[in-house]
């Protein structure tokens, strides 16, 4: 059985990282999307609305599970016994960070492969930090994510 785990800050999960999610769902047996739980970090979402927006965009996905975590992400890994990370790669900037990520990671879990997935073109200038920009200046965001995600973000927002 191959185990994924797909992590990042998804504050909040976007249509980019949904299309990305549902891509490898079909990869691997299971996919366990892991939110990053960073005490001083600088996200809107706490950790546990970034968990249930998470958690409710895949419910379709049956296959795909929702965890927090902290500490390392090959830590992580070994915990729910997961032989590869997924992440997703953008046009412009992720390239390079990803690289080095993972050259750290395979250092620290050999045996721990990634699997990049190139980003969808609808979603290539898709940011969860873009979104909440446009969303704060009262740009329309309703096509970028799940309909209970743009409703969280107007509340928050409007707070
Ligand atoms: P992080 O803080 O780890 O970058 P994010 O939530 O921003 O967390 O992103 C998690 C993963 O999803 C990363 O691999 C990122 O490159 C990918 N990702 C984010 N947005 C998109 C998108 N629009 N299309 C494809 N992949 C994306």
């Amino acid at each position: 059985m191959t185990i994924a785990i797909y992590p990042g800050s998804f504050d909040p999960i976007t249509n980019g990282h949904l299309d990305i999610a549902t891509r490898s769902a079909k990869l691997f047996d299971k996919l366990i999307i892991g939110v990053y739980d960073v005490p001083g970090k600088r996200l809107l979402f706490t950790t546990a609305e970034r968990i249930e927006m998470a958690r409710q965009a895949v419910i379709g996905l049956p296959s795909v599970e929702v965890e927090p975590f902290a500490g390392l992400t090959v830590s992580f890994a070994k915990k729910v016994k997961a032989q590869v990370i997924v992440r997703g790669l953008r046009m412009s900037a992720d390239f390079e960070k990803e690289f080095d990520m993972a050259m750290m990671n395979k250092r620290l879990f050999p045996e721990l492969e990634l699997v990049c997935l190139m980003s969808s073109l609808e979603y290539q200038f898709l940011s969860s930090s873009l979104l909440k920009e446009a969303a704060n200046l009262g740009g329309n965001i309703d096509d970028l994510v799940p309909k209970h995600v743009a409703v969280a973000l107007k509340n928050k927002i409007r707070r």
